[in-house]
């Protein structure tokens, strides 16, 4: 594939934005054997995101969880361009992206525009911090790979700061006082992770700080998972009571400073608490590149959360654009599962749009032909139906999964016409397996294998890089 010519004339283009979930299981489902592609992303990589919280504390190393783009495009039929870039803009009148080398080295050429036939808009959203004062400036989030790296380093200064000769008890609290800001499944499953490493590792290097270690969860609403069933809530609050996770609920983080952060509880009362290391995991908003593709199309797309579509996934409004996963606001959760889903369906509907177009130009040709019989291109109308008839995006939920600390986890998992809930040590062997058997590459699954086993056996490596 690697000699063959990635631009074909005579075939449409499709740009895919991104790199993530839903881009990824598009090119693994796309038959690029009727386009040209060009994939451009700021990531030359997939990142398995379920397993990142693991990173953050290193259950898990980063390259465990990612995958460069390449390793999916070789294997096609026909090459894939892929660019690492950040899409700057989308023109849906001219259908055209500009984007733009991001990265600190660049070229003579670090910008160009390029047309599409289709453009696959899957830019994922960023992180939303309602405008509140100070967490740019001071907190950790945990979306990224560079994210989970950087707090995996800040966290470790953080231990190294309050072991540091000298310093006294109440700054030792501070330091060692982790809060996480969101009880949805990254906050609640990162402050599982940070407890193990604290348990497994930081007591037995660090004993003079022991006694110090301290997480708290700061969450508005009245419960943490609030997606989760009544009783895996339950669960979830009883064992991080039993872990000293502190759960502060109702409460809203109002600023966050540089060594403190402003709370506000349910009687309005507003306090100062002190901390090492915040973490900020309030959930999603739209990119700017997602906002300012949405002021192209005021009359349509006016939904703050995301780009509206329909139930074919096109962005209303334009043509040709197809938007799938946590960039778009459907009836949909932001997660894995959905955008993965609209890949793939996103990638059998090319193929039917390709093939059916191919089968019009047979039958124009037949209709031009005087050896054509009736009965050929009666055949050939009957595979343009078959074809052209595209069914909506259907979802299918697989269940939800998170781990909460100590070798447990909690799962909600449809059965037959019900759910089944179950939370403990063996779900925490059913989420295990179940991530490692989602995993991409058997190249993922032998480095997650092989990181479990090195932290079963020496613990989490406490050197801070
Ligand atoms: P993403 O996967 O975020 O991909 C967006 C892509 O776009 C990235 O490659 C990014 O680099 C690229 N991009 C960004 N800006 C541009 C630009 N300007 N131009 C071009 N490309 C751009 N969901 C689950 O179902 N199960 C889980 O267990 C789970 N765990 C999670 C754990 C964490 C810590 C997090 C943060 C999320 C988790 N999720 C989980 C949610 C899930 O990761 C998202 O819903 C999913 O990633 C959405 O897929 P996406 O393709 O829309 O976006
Ligand atoms: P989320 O939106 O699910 O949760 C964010 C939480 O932060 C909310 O409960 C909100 O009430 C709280 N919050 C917001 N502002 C606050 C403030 N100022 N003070 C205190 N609390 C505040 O976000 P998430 O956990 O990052 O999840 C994002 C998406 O990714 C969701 O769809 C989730 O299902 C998915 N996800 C799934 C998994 C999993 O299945 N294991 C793991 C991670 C993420």
């Amino acid at each position: 594939p690697g000699e063959q010519l990635a631009h074909d004339p005579s075939k449409k283009t499709i740009v895919v934005l991104g790199s993530g979930w839903a881009a990824t299981s598009l090119l693994k489902k796309l038959d690029t054997e009727y386009y040209n592609v060009v994939v451009i992303s700021p990531h030359n990589y997939f990142l398995f995101t379920p397993l990142l919280p693991s990173v953050s504390v290193g259950t898990l190393e980063a390259r465990s969880v990612i995958q460069p783009t390449r390793y999916i495009t070789r294997h096609k039929t026909r090459r894939v361009e892929v660019y690492e870039g950040e899409a700057k803009s989308v023109d849906v009148k001219n259908k055209t992206v500009t984007f733009e080398d991001n990265s600190d080295i660049k070229g003579a050429v670090s910008t160009t525009t390029i047309p599409y036939d289709y453009l696959i808009y899957a830019v994922g959203a960023e992180n939303q911090t309602f405008g509140i004062k100070g967490i740019r400036e001071h907190a950790c989030f945990l979306k990224e790979l560079p994210d989970a790296e950087k707090l995996r380093t800040r966290l470790m200064d953080c231990v190294e700061t309050a072991a540091f000769k000298g310093q006294a008890p109440s700054e030792i609290d501070r330091l060692m006082h982790i809060i996480v800001v969101g009880g949805g499944p990254t906050g609640v499953e990162f402050a599982g992770e940070l407890h193990d490493f604290l348990v497994d590792d930081l007591h037995s290097w660090y004993p003079e700080l022991a006694n110090h270690l301290h997480i708290s969860l700061i969450e508005a609403l009245p419960n943490v998972l609030p997606v989760f069933s009544k009783q895996l809530i339950q669960y979830t609050e009883s064992t991080f009571k039993a872990n000293k996770i502190d759960i502060l609920t109702r409460t809203m983080v109002k600023e966050v400073r540089e060594k403190t952060v402003l709370v506000q509880g349910e009687n309005k009362e507003l306090r100062e608490i002190p901390y090492g290391l915040l973490v900020w995991a309030a959930g999603n908003t739209s990119r700017q590149i997602t906002r300012d593709l949405m002021a192209q199309l005021p009359n349509v797309q006016n939904q703050r959360r995301g780009l509206l579509v329909d139930d074919h996934l096109r962005l209303l409004g334009a043509d040709g654009v197809f938007a799938l996963g946590d960039c778009t606001a459907t009836l949909y959760a932001p997660t894995a599962q959905v955008a993965s889903q609209q890949g793939k369906y996103i990638g059998r509907v090319l193929e039917q749009m390709a093939k059916k177009e191919q089968l019009e130009a047979t039958l124009r040709s037949l209709r031009v032909s005087p050896d054509a019989k009736p009965e050929e291109i009666e055949a050939v109308v009957k595979q343009i139906n078959k074809v052209a008839n595209i069914k909506p995006f259907h979802y299918s939920h697989q269940g939800s999964l998170a781990y909460i600390g100590s070798e447990k986890a909690v799962a909600d998992l449809p059965l037959f016409n019900g759910n089944l809930a179950t939370g403990g040590v063996a779900t925490f062997l059913f989420w295990r397996s179940a991530y490692i058997s989602n995993l991409l590459s058997l190249r993922n699954r032998f480095l997650v294998l092989n990181d479990w086993m090195k932290v079963k056996l020496f613990g989490r490596d406490v050197s801070r890089e």
